[in-house]
């Protein structure tokens, strides 16, 4: 676990107490994606024009555009400090924001992973699910452009290109922007031979986020990238998205099951989680005792990592 978000998360537990409640990921009070104007596709002196942000602190952007997405999702874009600023975070890194709601004292932290590539110049973009109610989700729902949020990066997964020969991806709804982010970077990468496996569960079709995006590295990558969608409910007749929660047979269908050189990432809604490899421990802080499918698969503690 990197040093600053250990760091981070004494400093926020402190502040708030740890036993505030949260039955979603960890509680911190307490995709047209951008795929042109990459760094690496610009000519040399204009790369190296751009600059990597230096991220001191919590550093405050403007929103630039938001767009709803679906019945409870809006792409957020917000602009980086200059046009040629690139975030520069690592695969896998979200931005934790913080604000204080109008007449409270305590300020509200809660992350969001950028989808945006990190090499883009001038903006960065997000994909934020709306709950009724949250303090977070709310607020980043409500902004209109021009208003400012304040960012921090936060380290969630150290990725080391070639350090798995393959790696299978479990997601449910908004859990997929972390997987997303890390499936780009590695497929972006020439020297990266990793193949990925995906499974992305959600409620219906409708709720299923970067979709295009997904089919299009599916077919850009064959033999590094396959994927599964599923629904609960479906509404289409097409054979592209499957039904029903995540299962044995379903991996199978995109795993050939355990071996060496594997790791296994789970990124998703508690419930999922839970089902798939066994809960968190201590309100999502810790990755917990491993569970569910993965465990009756055969998987350990060092396969798995539980977002
Ligand atoms: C590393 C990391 C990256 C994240 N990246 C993103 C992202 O890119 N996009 C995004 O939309 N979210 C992301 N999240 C989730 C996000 O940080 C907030 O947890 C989420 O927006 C809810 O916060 P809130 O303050 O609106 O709701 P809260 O006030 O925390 O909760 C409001 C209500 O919603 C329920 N709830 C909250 N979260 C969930 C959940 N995940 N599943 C089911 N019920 C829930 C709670 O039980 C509660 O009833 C990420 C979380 C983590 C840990």
């Amino acid at each position: 676990m990197a040093a600053l978000r250990t760091g981070f998360k004494v400093a926020t537990l402190s502040a708030v107490g740890a036993g505030a409640a949260y039955t979603g990921y960890r509680h911190y009070n307490s995709t047209n994606v951008y795929f042109t104007a990459h760094a690496e596709s610009l000519p040399s002196d204009s790369q190296a024009a751009l600059k990597k942000m230096d991220w001191k602190g919590f550093t405050e952007m403007r929103l630039q555009s938001a767009e709803q997405v679906n019945h409870n999702v809006k792409k957020l874009t917000f602009a980086l400090p200059t046009e040629d600023s690139i975030t520069g975070i690592s695969a896998v890194t979200s931005l934790l924001t913080r604000h204080t709601p109008e007449g409270a004292f305590i300020p509200v932290f809660r992350p969001y992973t950028p989808v945006s590539d990190n090499d883009l110049p001038g903006t960065v973009t997000f994909m934020v699910k709306h709950y009724p109610g949250g303090k977070g989700s709310t607020k980043m729902h409500s902004m209109k452009p021009g208003d400012s949020m304040l960012f921090k990066t936060l380290q969630e997964f150290d990725y080391k290109p070639n350090e798995h020969q393959s790696m299978l991806f479990i997601a449910g709804g908004s859990g997929i922007t972390p997987i997303f982010q890390l499936t780009r970077a590695i497929l972006r990468n020439p020297e990266d031979k990793t193949k990925i496996s995906l499974i992305y569960a959600n409620n219906t079709e409708d709720d299923i986020l970067l979709r295009k995006e997904f089919e299009d590295l599916e077919a850009k990558y064959p033999g590094r990238f396959q994927k599964i969608f599923t629904v609960s409910k479906k509404t289409s007749s097409g054979d592209d998205v499957e039904t029903g929660y995540v299962t044995k047979q379903m991996i199978s269908k995109v795993w050939s099951g355990k071996a060496a050189g594997q790791k296994v990432l789970v990124s998703g809604p508690p419930a999922m989680v839970e089902a798939v490899s066994g809960a968190k421990g201590m309100a999502g802080w810790t990755q917990g005792s491993v569970g569910g499918i993965l465990k009756e698969l055969g998987y350990t503690k060092d396969d798995i990592h539980k977002f």
